[in-house]
C-alpha cells in the first residue's frame, strides 16, 4: 500500500506549509491526482486520516482533485481523453502517444488560519 507513504509526504508538505508561515492550524488541503498516477482515491483517504493524527494537519479537511487522463498523438498531434483506452489517437489510429497529463500527485494548496 503505497498510499501510506503519499498520505505521509502530503502530511509533511502541509505541516512544514503551517510552519513555515506559523498558522497555528491548517483547514484545508486540495491534492491533485492524475488518473494515471495508480493511487486508488479511497485507500488515499483512509492512509491520510492515520496520517495526520497528532499533527497540525489533524483537524484539516482534505479535497482530493481528479486529473483526466490526457494524451497527444505522436502523428498528428492530436490530444484526447485517454481515460480507459489503449492511448489510439481517434484521428489517425496510431498507438503512439505520450501522456500530457494524469500522472499527478502533488499537494495543490494548503488553507491556513
Ligand atoms: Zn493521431
Amino acid at each position: 500500500m503505497h498510499e501510506f507513504s503519499i498520505a505521509q509526504s502530503i502530511v509533511d508538505i502541509a505541516c512544514e506549509t503551517a510552519e513555515a508561515n506559523q498558522a497555528a492550524t491548517v483547514t484545508e488541503v486540495h491534492v491533485e491526482v492524475g488518473q494515471a498516477s495508480g493511487v486508488v482515491q479511497e485507500a488515499l483517504i483512509f492512509a491520510l486520516e492515520s496520517a495526520v493524527k497528532g499533527t497540525l494537519v489533524e483537524p484539516a479537511q482534505f479535497f482530493i482533485h481528479e486529473i483526466p487522463v490526457v494524451c497527444k498523438c505522436h502523428s498528428c498531434g492530436r490530444t484526447f481523453d485517454g481515460t480507459g483506452s489503449l492511448s489510439m489517437c481517434p484521428s489517425c489510429g496510431e498507438f503512439s502517444a505520450d501522456l500530457v497529463s494524469g500522472r499527478e500527485l502533488r499537494v495543490k494548496s494548503v488553507v491556513l488560519e
